[in-house]
């Protein structure tokens, strides 16, 4: 818990929020900007800053409430789809700094696709040396 955290707030009910699933960890609430109608949030309830701090013993859940929490959003909203992405470090557009992944309904021809930024185009042996990269980083 940290005082001075708005998702910490939002747990302890300080900030309200509309939460649509909630266990001993975790937490699911919808976004009070959506990018698109459905947009939800999932956090767990330890404060850690992003995926590059999450204790083991905290993360290991978090995939199977993102599953439960997609599947949710997908009905409820009639999906054909479901967007799941989570941002890390400032560079990577972080704003809130307690660990969050956003579920995004999507639907073929979405307007929400527009706003994706273009792909790169990149050789597959630029790709290759990249996967080798990160291999070599675990
Ligand atoms: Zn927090």
């Amino acid at each position: 818990m940290d005082k001075d955290c708005i998702f910490c707030k939002i747990i302890n009910g300080e900030i309200p929020s509309t939460k649509v699933y909630e266990d001993d960890e975790f937490l699911a609430f919808m976004d009070i900007n959506p990018a698109v109608r459905g947009h939800t949030l999932v956090i767990p309830k330890y404060h850690c800053r992003n995926i590059l701090d999450t204790p083991e013993n905290v993360g290991k859940n978090f995939y199977n409430v993102i599953s439960k929490v997609s599947n949710a959003v997908k009905k409820a909203f009639n999906a054909e789809g479901i967007y799941v992405f989570q941002q890390n470090e400032n560079a990577a557009g972080q704003e809130v700094f307690h660990s969050h992944v956003h579920i995004i309904p999507r639907y073929k021809g979405d307007e929400f696709g527009k706003y994706s930024p273009p792909r790169l185009k990149v050789e597959i042996p630029e790709i290759a040396k990249d996967g080798e990269k990160i291999r070599q980083s675990f």
